[in-house]
C-alpha cells in the first residue's frame, strides 16, 4: 500500500456526488492516464514539439484544424482572446494585456455573460455586452438576433464570445453566419459540454473558430488540463503566447504550428506564460481524450443509471426520480426532492466522510446526485449518509 497522501496532509477525502466540479478536484483519472503521466514525468522533451503532437491528436478527435493543451478550460478563453487580438503581430503580443492601442473588444451576449467572462478580460480585452436577456430571465421568447450582432460589430471588435449549452446551439449558427464573413473569430466556451462525445466535433461543425473544453471534467484527464482547439493560425498564435520563449533566435526551431514567416521577429514571453501546460498534463490529457473519444456514451450512461437506481432504492419514501441523459443534455442524474436542500447539503458536507451533492437546483427544492466522479465503491456509503441525514 502506498501512503495516503491526503491523510498525511490532514486533508479529508470526500464522497463526491456533485459531478466533476473543479473545486472538488474534477474527474478521477483512470490508471492508464496516471501511468502515462508518470512515464511522461521521467524524460525531457521540447514542449513546443509536444504541443504540436497534441495538436495532431486533438485535430483527429475533434475535427478542428489544430489544438493545444491548456491549464484548464478557464485558461483557454484568455489565450483565445489574446490570439484574436494579436494574430501574428508580435508588437501586439508584447503589449498585452495593454490592448487599448488596437482592436480589443469582445462582443458577449448578455445571455452568455457568466463568471468565466473574467477569463476573457484577463487578456486585456474589453467586454462589450450585447442584446437582451429575455429568454434567460423568462421575460420573453427571443435570444440573439443577427441584426443586433451586425449592429454591434465595429473596427474595434476583435472577437465574439459564446457560452454554449444544450439549448443554444442554434444561436451559435446565427453568430457564425454574421461573424464569419467579417473575419471576427467566434470563441466558444464548451468547458462542461461533454459528454455527449459528439460535442467534441459539433461546435466546429457549426463554424466556431476556437473552442475551449475542460480536460479535468468528463474527459477524465489531469484536473489542471484543458483544450483550446480551432483555426490553425489562431491556435498557433495562442501557443506562442503560452510557451517559455526565452529562446535564442539563432537556434530556436519552432514546430510548424508556429508560423515564423508571419511574425516580424521572435516574441518574448507572452501573456499566457503563466498558463504553462506541463509535459505530464499534456500527455495525460491526450491519453484521456483518446479513451473518452473511444468510449460508448450509451453504455456508460446505462451503467450510471443502474447505480443511481440502486442508490434511489435505498432511500425508501424520499421522492426521487432519474433525469435521463437526454433530459440533462449530459449524463443521467438522480434528483432528490427535499424540504430544505440548503440545510441538508450543509449537513452532508459536515459529515464524516463529507458528502457533496450538486446544489444546481437547490432553489427549486432539489438536490442532485451526479455520479460522474463518484467512486462505485462509495455508492453504499453515499446511500448510508443520505439515509442518516434524511432520517429514513
Ligand atoms: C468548468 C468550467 C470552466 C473552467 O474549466 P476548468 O477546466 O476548471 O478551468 C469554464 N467554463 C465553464 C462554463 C465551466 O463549466
Amino acid at each position: 500500500m502506498k501512503p495516503d497522501v491526503y491523510a498525511s496532509l490532514g486533508v479529508k477525502r470526500r464522497i463526491n456526488a456533485a459531478g466533476t466540479l473543479t473545486r472538488l478536484g474534477g474527474a478521477l483519472m483512470d490508471e492508464e492516464v496516471i501511468a502515462a503521466m508518470a512515464a511522461a514525468a521521467r524524460a525531457s522533451v521540447d514542449i513546443a514539439e509536444l504541443q504540436e503532437a497534441a495538436s495532431g491528436t486533438i485535430s483527429r478527435l475533434t475535427g478542428a484544424q489544430a489544438g493545444i493543451v491548456t491549464t484548464g478550460a478557464a485558461a483557454a478563453p484568455t489565450l483565445a482572446a489574446a490570439a484574436a487580438m494579436t494574430r501574428w503581430d508580435i508588437a501586439k503580443m508584447a503589449a498585452l494585456p495593454q490592448a487599448e492601442g488596437f482592436a480589443n473588444e469582445i462582443l458577449l451576449p448578455r445571455i452568455h455573460h457568466t463568471g468565466y467572462a473574467h477569463a476573457l478580460r484577463a487578456s486585456g480585452a474589453r467586454i462589450v455586452d450585447l442584446g437582451h436577456n429575455d429568454r434567460g430571465t423568462g421575460a420573453g421568447v427571443r435570444g440573439l438576433e443577427p441584426w443586433e450582432i451586425e449592429a454591434a460589430i465595429t473596427p474595434r471588435t476583435a472577437a465574439f464570445a459564446f457560452s454554449v449549452n444544450p439549448g443554444n446551439a442554434a444561436d451559435l449558427a446565427t453568430v457564425v453566419s454574421v461573424c464569419n464573413p467579417k473575419n471576427i473569430p467566434v470563441i466558444v466556451d464548451a468547458a462542461a459540454q461533454l459528454p455527449p462525445k459528439f460535442n467534441l466535433r459539433r461546435f466546429f461543425e457549426l463554424g466556431a473558430d476556437l473552442v475551449a473544453f475542460s480536460g479535468g471534467k468528463a474527459i477524465g484527464g489531469p484536473q489542471a488540463s484543458g483544450i483550446l482547439a480551432g483555426r490553425r493560425d489562431l491556435v498557433g498564435a495562442a501557443l506562442v503566447q503560452q510557451l517559455d520563449m526565452d529562446v535564442s533566435p539563432e537556434t530556436w526551431a519552432p514546430p510548424d504550428l508556429i508560423d515564423l514567416k508571419e511574425m516580424k521577429g521572435i516574441p518574448h514571453h507572452g501573456l499566457g506564460r503563466g498558463f504553462k501546460a506541463g509535459k505530464e498534463e499534456i500527455v495525460g490529457l491526450l491519453v484521456a481524450l483518446e479513451r473518452f473519444a473511444a468510449a460508448d456514451d450509451a453504455a456508460s450512461n446505462a451503467a450510471l443509471e443502474a447505480r443511481l437506481e440502486q442508490i434511489a432504492r435505498r432511500l425508501g419514501d424520499v421522492p426521487t426520480r432519474i433525469a435521463s441523459a437526454r433530459e440533462t443534455g449530459r449524463v443521467p442524474q438522480l434528483h432528490l426532492t427535499v424540504e430544505n436542500p440548503v440545510a441538508l447539503s450543509r449537513c452532508l458536507q459536515a459529515g464524516d466522510p463529507p458528502v457533496h451533492l450538486s446544489e444546481r437546483f437547490a432553489a427549486q427544492g432539489v438536490l442532485i446526485v451526479d455520479a460522474q466522479a463518484l467512486r462505485p465503491e462509495d455508492d453504499g456509503a453515499l446511500a448510508d449518509a443520505l439515509r442518516k441525514a434524511l432520517n429514513v
